[in-house]
This record gives C-alpha cells, structure tokens and sequence, in this order.
C-alpha cells in the first residue's frame, strides 16, 4: 500500500545513485491493470518486471495497479496512470468520443496505442444447476454484470442493448469486481458471471474448479451483429478441455487486450518500456500462457485505433517494423 500510494502517478523521486553521490533522476510510471486473477494484472506485472531489470541502463521504476479498461482509460486522461491495458473496444471509443457513458468528457484526443496484446473472448459462465445453456437463457436469472469500470461491464452493455434487455431482464444484476465473481457463483450468490478476459485465467479456473458450472456460447443474432459493424470485435472460441466441465469448444465474441498511453506520458518513457517487452519477447511471451501464441507483427498491427505513441514508434522504426 505505501509503495503504491508513494507512485501513484507519475511521481518524481531524487536518488543518490554510486558511490561518488551523483544524482540522477528516478522516473516512477504507473501502470493501470485489473484484478488479480485475470490477466491484465499480469500483462503489468510482466511489463514492470522487464522494464525494471533494465533500470540501470534508464532509470525508470514501473508499478502496476488494479483497474480495468473503462477505469485504465480515465486514469490516464485524469494524469493519475501513465499507461494501461484496455480492450480494443474501449480504446476505440474512448478516442472517437462515441461512449458516453464510459467516458463522458467526450473524444480523448490524447490517447495513444503503445501494442496490443492477447485475445480476450467474452466469456460467460453459468453454475451447472441453473439451466443457463446459451446467452438468452440468462434473462430471469442472477447475473453478475461486472463492476463499472471494467472492460466486460461495457460489452455487456453493449450485447444488452442490442439484444434489447435492460437490467431489469435479470432477477439480480449484480456488479462484483472480476476477482470476486468466481467465489459468488460457487457461494450460489449469481448463477452466471461475466468477463472478458484472455484465456486460461485464474478467474475462469477458480469458477469452474470450486463448484459445477460451464462456459456458455454467445452466439447469437446480436453478437453477430455487433462483429459484423464493429472492427474491434470478432468471432472468438475458446478450446474445450480448457476448464472442467467444459469439453467442448466454446463460440462467443472478443476483442483484444491493448497496451495505451497518452501524449502526457514522455515519449522516453513510452520507448523504454516497449523496448524492454520486445527486446526481451522470448521471455515476456514465457510469462503467461495467454501470451504464448504473440507475434511481434500483430502486436503493433492488430486492434489498435488511436495513433500510435511516438516513444512506440521510435521503437518500432529501429527495428526497420514501420
Ligand atoms: N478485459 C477486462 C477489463 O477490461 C480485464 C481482463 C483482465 O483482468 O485480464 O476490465
């Protein structure tokens, strides 16, 4: 707690470095994740591990702090995060201006793409007794529809709404954080929870391990829609035989994990950072299973809908990418 509260934005901090008392200039960079059992904690956690190695050579000390998309986003446009992950969805509308409800001071001009990361299929799971077999079958039922500042609150939102449902549909909509969902469904608080997150997760495996429940498809008429008119989306599977109970291959919709910033964050920072992640790919790729099947030329290719930030692009044109 000190030590997050002591870094909490971009603070500055002096410090004696060497035996001969030179000073130099530590940079502190905070970076905006989501629960700890989902992945974005440990696509920060990953980041700030490499970037931290290297801080000899750049002097830069990174930390990360719980979040999600829509509260990622707002941090760094309120200066209080210097960078984040958000789903490809969110950062589209939070550059374009066009989720109010998410962002309501309007178009983030300032935003900037840095890469994109994994895959992040919408994911519903359902308790094994509650007769949910597909995503109509949630209304009259306890959903937990995610707290509001994170990326699976918004996409449901979205589904909903093309589908036509408000949250009076549900018998309860609940809006537990993502790392307190699994423990509700199995306490039978819910009988289905929500999260848009890469897979295999410690979310989606504490849900289907402590008590009998199944990941359910969406793929309906709405769905459908919503990836044929929106880039940001697409048809998404997850593998059967990933989680218990799940043997089959499961067919939903996603949308990717992105690595942002914005023009507030300097573009040295911004290139040491990038830097340190592909420099040290092998490794980073190594750090999650949801990171393994990662290529360089999709990362700075795929998902990405604000300008991309300078610091990345210095990068990027060293190695001859762009
Ligand atoms: N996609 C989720 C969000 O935007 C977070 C997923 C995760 O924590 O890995 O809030």
């Amino acid at each position: 707690m000190f030590l997050r509260s002591m870094v909490a934005g971009t603070a500055m901090a002096l410090t004696l470095i060497g035996s001969g008392g030179a000073i130099a200039e530590e940079k502190f960079v905070t970076i905006g994740t989501g629960g700890q059992t989902g992945v974005y904690y440990q696509v920060g956690g990953a980041i700030c591990r490499l970037v931290n190695r290297g801080s000899k050579d750049h002097e830069i000390k990174c930390t990360h702090t719980t979040g999600g998309s829509v509260a990622n986003i707002n941090g760094i446009r309120a200066g209080d995060l210097d960078l984040g992950v958000a789903q490809s969805d969110w950062q589209y509308h939070a550059y374009n201006g066009t989720a109010p409800d998410q962002f309501p001071d309007g178009k983030f001009e300032g935003l900037r793409a840095v890469f994109s990361v994994h895959q992040e299929p919408f994911t519903v799971v359902a308790r094994a007794d509650s007769g949910i077999n597909s995503f109509d079958d949630l209304k009259g039922k306890r959903v937990n529809v995610g707290d509001p500042g994170s990326g699976q609150r918004g996409t449901m939102e979205v589904l909903m709404k093309e589908m036509g449902w408000t949250m009076d549909d549900f018998a309860l909509a609940s809006e537990l954080k993502s790392s307190e969902q699994a423990a509700a469904l199995c306490d039978n608080k819910v009988d289905a929870i929500i999260f848009t997150v890469g897979h295999p997760n410690g979310s989606i495996k504490e849900a289907t391990t402590s008590c009998e429940s199944k990941l359910i498809n969406v793929n309906n008429e709405a769905s459908q829609k919503l990836v044929d008119e929106n880039e940001f989306y697409a048809v998404a599977t997850i593998p059967g035989g990933m989680y218990t109970g799940t043997d089959e291959d499961v067919t939903t919709f996603g949308v990717g994990a992105t690595f942002v910033s914005s023009t507030a964050t300097s573009e040295e920072i911004v290139y040491e950072i990038t830097k340190a992640v592909f420099e040290n790919f092998d490794r980073f790729k190594k750090m999650h299973p949801a990171f393994a099947n990662l290529k360089e030329e999709d990362m700075i290719k795929k998902n990405l809908s604000a300008p991309m930030h300078d610091g990345a692009v210095k990068y990027y044109k060293e190695r001859g990418w762009m």
